[in-house]
């Protein structure tokens, strides 16, 4: 299915959108109910990137709507103290591979294009990975959410934020409390980039004026 125009030249979510309708880049075309883009604020600086839809999701077209999404909206609420209209949550796979099964790697270098798409445009200050398969997408390397969770790592000037799955954390206790340490220190993140942006703009707005004092 060709795009209508090339990716890097999409520089909106309903564009990028429109060009995944009725998509059948990979076999998961054929057993989805609907295709699940993603939702939330456009202009979000916290974007979460999960790995693909469940049944509910599959369902309903929305990412996150069932357990583990409500576990999600806890921990964004009582952490965070934030809502989903303030967040952007997306997976890598926008189609729901069946039984809930891994994706397969054909699928990801399928999707692949559209997920980072999506960032870009989006834009954020940090993205959250939720789980092995997004983390490794992001970092372009196999990795083990086991390993690296709760540590930012700068990836294209970008804080990426990998956490575990909130689906892994549903039935395992001690999986749970990791996870609610790694949303306070996201927490710690997003006040520490917020603080980075301001820097940045007040020194272009000092360089601004000591130009102007020049003339
Ligand atoms: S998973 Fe991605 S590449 Fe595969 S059919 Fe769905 S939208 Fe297309």
């Amino acid at each position: 299915m060709p795009l209508q125009r090339s990716l890097s030249e999409i520089s909106d979510l309903d564009e990028l959108k429109n060009n995944l309708d009725d998509c059948g880049r990979c076999s998961l075309s054929g057993s989805r109910t609907n295709l699940v883009f993603g939702n939330g604020d456009p202009n979000a600086s916290l974007m979460f990137v999960g790995e693909a839809p469940g049944f509910y999701e599959d369902q309903k077209g929305e990412p996150f709507v069932g357990a583990a999404g409500k576990l999600l909206d806890q921990l964004l609420k009582q952490i965070l103290g934030l809502n989903r209209s303030n967040v952007y949550i997306a997976n890598v796979l926008k189609c729901r591979p069946p039984e809930n099964r891994d994706p397969k790697p054909e699928e990801i270098s399928a999707c692949k294009p559209f997920m980072l798409r999506q960032i870009e445009i989006v834009d954020p200050l940090i993205v959250v990975t939720l789980g092995n398969f997004s983390t490794r997408l992001l970092l372009d390397r196999t990795v083990f959410i086991s390993k690296i969770h709760g540590e930012p790592i700068i990836i294209n000037n970008r804080r990426v934020f990998p956490v575990y799955h909130p689906a892994a954390a549903l039935y395992a206790t001690k999986t749970k409390e990791l996870l609610i340490e790694d949303f306070k220190k996201l927490g710690d993140l997003l006040i520490e980039a917020d603080r980075d942006i301001e820097r940045e703009q007040n020194s272009k707005e000092n360089k601004g004026e000591e130009q102007l004092d020049l003339f």
